[in-house]
């Protein structure tokens, strides 16, 4: 960014909360059914009809909201935000305004700025304030087809109104685009891990919008925001507010000034778009939804959720760098999904040392799990048998090279390390009396290096080595050969 201008964005997310049915009614959440399948009268907005809340959504956005260290407000109101929209049938959406859900979360994680390939440079921790995680129902999608203006034709499809959504909001607390993109990536990876939320971008059930506004350093006061909508990755989010504070830079320093609007991020042309400006924007006449009780939430409550919580991600990163010696950028990939994390401490308790499966686990099996397209929890491969494995080399029954080329074997077929190996015909030898032999053997045929040795010219020791192993067809033990070598030479 340029010399003397500081950025300041804030964050909102929405998540879908992984629900079988909807917030107010028995209707299914499932995703790509046939369209307006999943609706009812309540969902569908129909008069008369009255909402009814499904706990089920209470306790997932208890666990979204204890995962990212918010508080459980013990009372909180839903309230009607009024717009007009064709895939908003009530003309109201049903959410909460300024007594919500949850407030005053602060989460501390890491971030790192990237260079110009986008490789992180210097992990550090950063601390953010969430204002708030609301719950609220999802609207609609209207679908367009064919062209503007010729032959258009506009559906509407309530399969999604009414999915449950919690709104995570935060304070501007952060100062470059690299920090919203680790703070969105930790609450996806925070959200799937305490299983309140799939926070899949792609499927859209997990979406964010961007608050960005520039001013120069020493200034007290915040610039005008523009809000960014349409990012649909992290990535894309990262870029669209890379791209925005220099446009809002460049707008100041030329002599213009930025316009509080929502601005759509174009992916394609790499740019971002005015798309409403405040002018337009709504007054939502928010007030306490009159078919809704408040919605209580006991201590109790809370505490049986927290009893059923997992241990946290950044816990579990801290702890994977205390316990097992890893390095923060192995912790944290190992940490990036639950499963995995998993995984690898179930490989701990069957290896022979925690740092080598850390290794194995991160390049060996993780390559093969992301050909295959698979989580951990499917690894073909399963966590006792590639300790297994990692036993096999630590005995020097085979090495570093063969194991890899067994495990890839493994996943491919299923088969237990031990089986590979025997069929491969890879089985060290590591009989000592059968080595012993070939020590003789080759001493006997070498007396004048033997000579040597004995003279002191050590340098001969990684001759006999060589010898033993060739005679052995590669075979022998090195370990057990180099024992055995050292007791013969000296005798
Ligand atoms: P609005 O009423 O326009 O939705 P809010 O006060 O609710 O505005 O804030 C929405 C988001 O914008 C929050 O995440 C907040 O932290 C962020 N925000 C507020 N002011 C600024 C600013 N000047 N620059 C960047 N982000 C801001
Ligand atoms: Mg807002
Ligand atoms: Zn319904």
């Amino acid at each position: 960014m340029k010399d003397g201008w500081e950025t300041i964005i804030g964050l909102e997310i929405h998540a879908q909360l992984s629900t079988e049915s909807k917030i107010f009614c028995g209707c299914s959440t499932r995703f790509g059914d046939e369209p307006n399948a999943n609706t009812c009268p309540v969902c569908l907005g129909l008069p008369g009809s009255l909402p009814v809340l499904n706990r089920r959504v209470v306790e997932l956005g208890a666990r979204a909201a204890l995962a990212l260290g918010l508080q459980i407000n013990e009372r909180s109101i839903f309230a009607r935000k009024n717009y007009f929209y064709p895939d908003l049938p009530k003309g109201y959406q049903i959410s909460q305004y300024d007594q919500p859900f949850s407030e005053r979360g602060e989460l501390e994680i890491m971030t790192a700025e990237r260079d110009e390939g986008g490789h992180p440079k210097e992990w550090r921790p950063f601390r953010i304030r969430i204002t708030r995680l609301h719950l609220e129902e999802d609207a609609g999608k209207n679908v367009h087809e064919g062209l503007p203006d010729v032959d258009r034709y506009s559906y509407i499809d309530l399969n999604r109104a009414g999915t449950p959504l919690a709104e995570i909001v935060t304070e501007p607390d952060f100062r470059s685009s690299w920090e919203a993109y680790d703070y969105v990536n930790y609450v996806r990876r925070a959200l799937q891990w305490v299983g309140a939320s799939e926070a899949d971008m792609e499927k859209g059930n997990l979406r964010c919008e961007a608050n960005v506004s520039v001013r120069r350093i020493g200034d007290e006061k915040f610039g005008t925001k523009v809000e960014l909508k349409n990012l649909n990755s992290v990535r894309f989010m990262q870029r669209a507010i890379e791209y925005e504070i220099e446009r809002q830079i460049n707008l100041i320093e030329s002599g213009g000034r930025v316009v509080q609007e929502t601005r759509l991020w174009d992916e394609r042309a790499q740019e971002t778009r005015p798309m409403r400006s405040k002018e337009e924007a709504h007054d939502y006449r928010y007030f306490p939804e009159p078919d809704l009780p408040p919605l209580v939430v006991t201590g109790e409550f809370i505490e049986t959720v927290r009893a059923t919580m997992p241990e946290l991600p950044g816990a579990r990163l801290r702890r994977f760098v205390d316990e097992y010696k890893l390095s923060h950028s192995d912790a944290s990939l190992l940490t990036s999904e639950r499963a995995l994390a998993d995984y690898y401490e179930r490989a701990v308790k069957a290896s022979p040392n925690a740092r080598a499966a850390a290794n194995w686990v991160r390049s060996e099996l993780l390559r093969e799990l992301e050909a295959a397209n698979l989580s951990a929890e499917a690894s073909p491969v399963s966590p006792e048998e590639l300790g297994r494995l990692l036993h096999t080399v630590e005995e020097g029954k085979i090495n570093a090279k063969q194991a890899k080329d067994v495990l890839v074997e493994m996943f491919k077929t299923g088969k237990s390390a031990d089986a590979v190996i025997q069929e491969r015909g890879l089985v060290q030898m590591s009989d000592e009396g059968e080595i012993d032999r070939i020590v003789d053997e080759v001493i006997t045929a070498n007396p004048k290096q033997l000579e040597q040795y004995r003279a002191g010219k050590e340098a001969l020791f990684g001759f006999f080595v060589g010898q033993v192993m060739k005679a052995s067809k590669g075979k022998a033990n090195p370990k057990i050969v180099n024992e055995r070598l050292k007791a013969k030479l000296s005798q």
